[in-house]
């Protein structure tokens, strides 16, 4: 889509720290982390958030890509996010999993 700064990353138009790829998703360092780790997973197919995404391929690549990364990071305990709506936080509409680790988590969140 134009104009998803997202799009523009899982396109490789603008530079991104990228630490994961696989066919349908990338994954890349948040540029304001919330925590020591802070990656973000995004299918490179646009939806502007979880509300639109209606492929199930889709659905289960993301929570692979999540596992992977993860796994690649060698991290055990985390805390993943999908802020869907402004009220819930979402600032980029374009779907998005926060991977946040290497600190304690306060519950229920914020
Ligand atoms: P959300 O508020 O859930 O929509 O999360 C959007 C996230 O994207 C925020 O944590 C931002 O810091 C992050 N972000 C925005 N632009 C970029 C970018 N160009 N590269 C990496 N992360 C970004
Ligand atoms: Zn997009």
């Amino acid at each position: 889509m134009e104009d998803c700064i997202f799009c523009k990353i899982a396109n490789k138009e603008i530079p991104s720290n990228l630490v994961y790829e696989d066919e349908n998703t990338v994954a890349f360092n948040d540029l304001n982390p919330q925590a020591p780790t802070h990656i973000l997973v995004i299918p490179k197919k646009h939806y502007a958030s979880l509300n639109e995404l209606d492929n199930e391929k889709v659905m289960s690549a993301l929570l692979t890509a999540v596992k992977n990364v993860t796994r690649k990071a060698g991290i055990k305990e985390y805390r993943t996010v999908i802020n869907t709506g402004e009220s819930a936080g979402q600032t980029v509409f374009h779907l998005h999993i926060h991977i946040l680790a290497g600190r304690p988590f306060k519950w229920p969140p914020g």
